[in-house]
């Protein structure tokens, strides 16, 4: 520290037992004190001396004198990573798979209710959870990030604030022009507001699209302000990038100028080598979200390895939804088991380091350490003081002044944070919240809740809701005629279709179909069919077509025309564009049944109208049999009673008795 002169006044002068710099030597000062004048520090050092020189010969007025006593006055924590309006979708669905999660609960029900009154009230809630936690500063990517930002003032936090472009419609932006649009208005009228950076956030490489990331590294730069982005969260997701472009996500970005920005990246978790040391050479800051990777089961980013090469790593709690909540120390301390656990070395990240990174190092990941992230005369004064009060921090040795950091790091707890200051602003006093109303902002997240509770009840209502909900289907209802005909003689009848005169052959193809049945124990008989069918190309003989279908039936309405029988039943039909395995979980059926075939399918016309014939031959359940399947889809009623006279005429030509005709869609699946 530098000797005061006359002119280093001080408005505010806090003392305590330890002050913990987290500056450049890691100096720790015992009894210490801090010495602060508007929204900066002035002098950090022994307390007797910051004592004798800016209380004791103070010039004109004297400074407030705040004691802390037995605690330690250390620099705020940095939460390097979060979406905090999720605090309002805190325990709407857990133990679920990422995808499942996201698309299927988070992403629709943002879609109905986040509004900016909604991010607002989030952040609110967010900010009084973090400021009790520790929490000075934090990094933000969300939809309306101007309310955010707003309520991160009201509350008196630092925030980054990073307004999230996908390209697809979001609850703030119907396409991804309009994101942008937003993005750049939002910047322009934050820039250089004394607490909120703002910032732009293309979510993810697999949310976006080459055009979009470019336009966003082009703002980035233009208005010289961070870029965040989730970036190899998942196994899945960088495997799918490397059949997508051939190459892992890092080189990809690399390639599009993403990292000429002052990149955060979060998560990194299944990073190579080669990505790491990309990273670093651009001077890019990692988010590590240890309680969002281990309750997504994402995985272990390899966070001594980073430190290794030399990264910036801080710490994020992610969104609550995924956490569920904001607790910076607790997250610090994680940080440091599963870095020791998945190296099965105990001395990877020690306390001092994990300690720098939910400070110092957080707030260079953030690019933000220029202001924050260590008690030095000249940053801002955001700072925390930690009671060492509690029994669990008893006994104290003074043998090594650096146990400071285990104590710290392995036996705080959020309640033992006592004071928050921000920008030289007093946030919380005696654990007591100073800038939000909690009560208020509870009596409204509860009465939100409700509304969401109603949304969900009414989607799980039935299947079809469900399948709306993730924009699964499109809603138009048809109705099917069928009539299936078990173990005839399959060759004998395709010989005699052709035979008839009044029947004219239009097409034809050959395919196998592999079919999962999801069935339902609801009012409507739902079954939900996931079919994976391999086309054949009938000259060649090779797959020349793979489809994957998502059809719902709902209670097939039997009636029986002469001899044939009338199945007619609603039915829904769309592209299946997730996996089996998320559906499966997602609408998480009674009972599922797979059925597969080999397929001979015949276009038809009979009588003026087309017809679909199947002959099937069942491979799985093994002995399956062999299908006849004559078919054709109408619209009105009347139509499906002139089809299934039809139909019953066909089935007289071809002579099927009546005994060999069946009910149920396959054996497995009757009842
Ligand atoms: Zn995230």
């Amino acid at each position: 520290m530098g000797k005061p002169t006359g002119d280093d006044a001080a408005d505010t002068v806090i003392t305590a037992d330890f002050v913990l710099t987290m500056n450049g030597d890691n100096d720790i000062f015992s009894p210490g004190a801090v010495a602060i004048k508007g929204d900066s520090l002035v002098a950090v050092g022994e307390q007797q001396e910051i004592l004798a020189t800016y209380v004791e010969r103070a010039v004109g007025r004297a400074p407030t004198v705040h004691r802390c006593g037995n605690a330690v006055v250390m620099p705020g924590l940095i939460n390097t990573h979060g979406h905090a309006p999720m605090t309002l979708l805190r325990a709407l669905a857990d133990d679920l798979r990422l995808d499942v999660w996201l698309m299927g609960y988070m992403m629709p029900v943002e879609g109905e209710f986040v509004t900016p009154r909604f991010c607002w009230l989030g952040t609110q809630l967010a900010a009084a959870e973090m400021i009790r936690s520790g929490t000075t500063t934090f990094a933000d990517m969300y939809y309306f990030e101007e309310a955010i930002a707003d309520a991160a003032v009201h509350a008196g936090m630092r925030a980054i604030c990073a307004q999230s472009v996908m390209k697809f419609p979001t609850p703030d932006a119907a396409s991804f022009e309009e994101g942008l649009a937003r993005s750049r208005d939002y910047i322009t009228r934050w820039r250089d507001h004394a607490l909120i950076v703002p910032a732009i956030a293309p979510h993810a490489p697999y949310t976006v699209t080459p055009e979009l990331l470019e336009a966003a590294v082009q703002m980035a730069l233009e208005f010289d302000v961070p870029l965040h982005i989730h970036i190899a969260e998942t196994a899945q997701e960088v495997e799918e990038h490397r059949k997508a472009h051939d190459m892992p996500p890092v080189p990809w970005l690399k390639k599009l100028g993403v990292f000429e920005t002052k990149t955060t990246a979060a998560h990194c978790v299944h990073l190579d080598e080669g990505e790491m040391r990309t990273l670093e050479h651009y001077g890019a800051g990692i988010a590590h979200c240890p309680s969002s990777n281990m309750k997504l089961a994402s995985g272990v980013a390899p966070i001594a390895r980073m430190l290794e090469v030399g990264l910036n790593v801080g710490i994020g709690t992610d969104g609550a939804g995924s956490n569920n909540d904001l607790d910076m120390i607790e997250e610090a301390r994680l940080a440091s088991l599963l870095g020791k656990v998945s190296t099965l070395d105990p001395t990877a990240l020690p306390a001092r380091t994990v300690i720098d990174m939910a400070t110092r190092m957080g707030a260079k990941a953030l690019h933000l350490d220029a202001i924050t992230g260590s008690l030095e005369p000249g940053k801002r004064a955001d700072l925390i003081s930690v009671s060492l009060d509690d029994v669990r921090h008893t006994p104290y040795f003074e043998r090594d002044a650096g146990a400071l950091y285990s104590r710290l790091l392995y036996a705080a707890h959020q309640e033992d944070v006592q004071d928050v200051m921000v920008n030289g602003v007093w946030l919380m006093r005696q654990r007591e919240l100073l800038t939000i109303d909690v009560e208020a902002l509870r009596s409204e997240a509860n009465q939100l809740a409700g509304r969401i509770d109603r949304f969900l009840m009414q989607r799980e209502e039935s299947v079809l809701s469900k399948l709306v909900a993730i924009g699964g289907v499109a809603q138009e209802r048809s109705f099917e005629i069928q009539v299936k005909i078990q173990d005839i003689d399959l060759i004998r009848l395709e010989e005699q279709l052709r035979a008839t005169d009044e029947i004219l052959f239009v097409g034809g193809s050959k395919r196998h179909q592999y079919d999962t049945y999801f069935i339902f124990d609801d009012p409507w008989g739902s079954r939900l069919r996931y079919r994976e069918d391999e086309v054949y190309d009938l000259v060649s003989g090779e797959v020349s077509d793979v489809i994957y279908r998502l059809t719902l039936t709902t209670m097939a309405k039997e009636r029986e025309f002469d001899n044939a029988i009338l199945l007619s039943r609603s039915r829904f039909d769309a592209q299946a564009t997730r996996s089996l395995r998320f559906y499966r979980e997602y609408f998480a059926p009674e009972k599922s049944v797979e059925v597969h075939k080999f397929r001979r399918r015949f276009h038809i016309r009979y009588g003026g109208t087309d017809f679909a014939v199947n002959f099937d031959q069942i491979l799985k359940p093994e002995g399956g049999g062999t299908f006849l399947e004559i078919k054709s889809r109408t619209w009105s009623r009347q139509d499906a009673e002139r089809k299934a006279a039809l139909i019953s005429d066909l089935l007289r030509l071809l002579e099927v008795p009546e005994s060999a005709l069946v009910k149920a869609e396959y054996p497995d699946l009757a009842a």
